[in-house]
């Protein structure tokens, strides 16, 4: 394998060893493999190039203090997933058949895993996509799930960074009733438009607003909207058509235990400017806090201290510390990957 600089990893792709994959057929999953190729063969036919069918997942595995591996509530993804799945109509992945896929390819790719105190973690993207000859629109005949890892180093090097957001109202992400809650590929399509023209304006994420009113906040494009009241309440949006993030769901039970109040509820848009402290939640930043928001010629300023408040920064380092077993895993989140390197 090449020579790591664990010091200088950001989030870019890295070929690892290997990749573990599965074919679903006739209403079975066979037994997988581990491929060294990071090539695979596709029909040009096959659904998932023509009618989206593509379903992936992120989670993260990290060497902690005690020097084991642990992923980060794998069941939680295993559980989206699977909504995903049914969604877009696709056969269901086993949760014995996806822990043992994990497995797999971390023990595989264990050299990938940055050491303990560099902040690094090894990225799991899980990937389910309809790979059967399909060009009728239909669900396609044969699936492929595979799950590929990469390592990753801290998204923050000194401290928290606040990014600024931006709103349309000229785009939305995803319909009151479509496919805005599940994890599935064509979510990003829809908003990559929009996320380049933010960042040439100037702003590093864009954050959407319902589709049906443009009333109430949902989510940013690819992470979840949270808030802290001026009297220390922690409020995120409810909607169905935003995605459950697991940082969130992680995020909120913390902050239960910390003696705040959670409050799931529709947010309306102007309630933005009374918030003491806004982040942006997803697996790869855990959170990011939001210093600006812009709508048309309406520019908001949140909080003081250019928006890097107290109370996302101390849920941010709870979360890590927990991850690095650092903090006693109180709700059993952490997996450890039975240790074994065989295949
Ligand atoms: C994946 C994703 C998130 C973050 O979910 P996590 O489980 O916390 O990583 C948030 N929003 C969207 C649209 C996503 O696709």
């Amino acid at each position: 394998m090449q020579k790591i600089d664990w010091d200088t990893l950001g989030f870019k792709y890295m070929d690892a060893d290997c990749h573990v994959r599965y074919t679903w057929k006739e209403g079975a999953w066979n037994s997988g493999e581990l491929y060294e190729s990071s090539v695979m063969n596709m029909h040009i036919a096959a659904g998932c190039l023509h009618y989206g069918q593509a379903a992936f997942e992120g989670l993260k595995a990290f060497r902690c203090k005690d020097g084991k591996v642990r992923v980060f509530r794998p069941q939680e993804n295993i559980k989206r997933m699977a909504m995903t799945a049914r969604r877009t109509c696709m056969p269901q992945v086993p949760e014995a058949l996806f822990m043992d896929a994990i497995k797999r390819v971390v023990n595989a790719n264990a050299d990938y895993i940055p050491p303990y105190g560099t902040g690094g973690s090894l990225y799991i993207r899980p990937l389910l996509i309809g790979s059967g000859i399909q060009i009728g629109v239909a669900p396609a005949p044969e699936y492929t799930f595979l799950i590929l890892v990469m390592p990753v180093g801290p998204y923050y090097k000194g401290g928290l960074k606040p990014v600024k957001a931006l709103i349309y109202d000229e785009y939305d992400r995803a319909a009151p009733n479509g496919v805005g809650a599940i994890k599935v590929a064509g979510n990003y399509a829809a908003s990559l438009y929009a996320h380049e023209e933010a960042k040439k304006a100037g702003y590093d994420v864009e954050l959407y607003l319902d589709a049906k009113e443009h009333k109430y906040v949902e989510e940013f494009a690819t992470s979840n909207f949270v808030a802290i009241t001026k009297d220390g309440a922690y409020v995120t949006p409810d909607s169905h058509s935003i995605l459950p993030s697991i940082t969130n769901l992680t995020l909120m039970k913390l902050a239960e235990d910390m003696g705040m109040t959670v409050d799931v509820r529709p947010v309306p848009f102007e309630e933005i400017e009374q918030f003491a402290e806004i982040g942006a939640c997803g697996t790869a930043v855990v959170v990011t806090p939001v210093c600006e928001i812009t709508r048309g010629e309406q520019v908001i300023k949140i909080g003081e201290n250019d928006g890097c408040g107290p109370v996302l920064q101390k849920l941010y380092e709870k979360v890590q510390a927990i991850q690095y077993g650092e903090l006693p895993d109180l709700y059993n989140w952490c997996w450890e990957v039975p240790n074994q390197r065989v295949d």
